[in-house]
């Protein structure tokens, strides 16, 4: 017997119904982190549960679970509460739209992730500061090696392999006329990752293990692309299967675009 039917109608991604002041960025990333998170309720509730704000998230889609509340009041609340932190940074009106890389900043933001340290090759100075957030701006190493003259495609676990190299990496800050070497270490694997690549010479890796402490597995879950003061997004279910949803257009909607195994990681970057 075949049962697979209802139990897949109901799993289908949704997505959130956009609203006209500017929630894009919110609708992008919610989508993303709210169909992860009902894939398996239990382990993202605790492992997502990086801060206090995400926190009121995930509160927020268990209630959207229980039919307690819409997807859009449980956004909205969030968005409430960045904004009151900063207005500037997150607007509630029409015509003013917030920067995805703001929001994820403060989504992703966790203690005890890693350090940076910038040392002197000199003078041997040394400043240390704290990782605060899970997402990493690929524009700290743009142009990574040159893949030789083809153009080779730099993914993100190339770039993570420079970013986390012991060697170090040449920093920003000067000492003694001289590039400061930044060493950038990682506690241990982080439960889910973000990766800003805005611009960047960088693609898409459908999967990678990171080891740090214990070897994990990392698998693209989602996609949010930036056009015309505007966000949609894409969401890659535990089956591979890729769903597209753009708040304005499919509202609660996701529609299948596709298989991860099936397509070309070139075609994604595209996107
Ligand atoms: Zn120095």
């Amino acid at each position: 017997m075949h049962h697979g039917n209802i139990e897949e109608t109901n799993l289908a991604p949704v997505g959130f119904i956009w609203h006209s002041t500017y929630s894009c960025a919110y609708d992008a990333l919610f989508t993303i982190l709210y169909n992860l998170w009902s894939e398996n309720r239990n382990k993202w509730s605790t492992k997502m549960k990086l801060n206090n704000l995400i926190g009121s998230l995930i509160t927020g889609f268990l209630e959207v679970n229980q039919g307690e509340i819409t997807m859009e009041i449980c956004r909205d609340r969030i968005r409430q509460t960045l904004h009151n932190q900063n207005r500037n940074k997150f607007p509630l009106r029409q015509g003013e739209g917030t920067s995805i890389f703001d929001l994820c900043e403060e989504i992703l933001k966790a203690h005890e992730i890693g350090h940076i340290k910038t040392k002197c090759r000199v003078c041997e100075r040394e400043q240390e500061s704290e990782i605060e957030t899970l997402i990493f701006d690929c524009h700290h190493i743009n142009n990574i090696r040159d893949g030789g003259s083809n153009g080779a495609h730099h993914t993100i676990i190339n770039w993570l392999a420079i970013y986390l190299d012991i060697q170090g990496i040449d920093g920003g800050a000067r000492c003694c006329r001289q590039q400061m070497r930044t060493i950038i270490s990682l506690v241990h694997s982080p439960a889910i990752m973000a990766f800003n690549m805005y611009g960047t010479n960088i693609g898409l890796t459908k999967a990678f293990t990171l080891r740090i402490t214990n070897k994990r597995k990392y698998y693209l879950t989602g996609i949010i692309y930036h056009g015309d003061y505007h966000f949609n997004c894409w969401f890659i279910d535990k089956n591979g299967t890729i769903w597209y949803n753009d708040g304005m257009e499919t509202k609660r909607e996701c529609i299948i675009d596709g298989d991860i195994s099936k397509i070309s990681m070139s075609d994604l970057n595209m996107c």
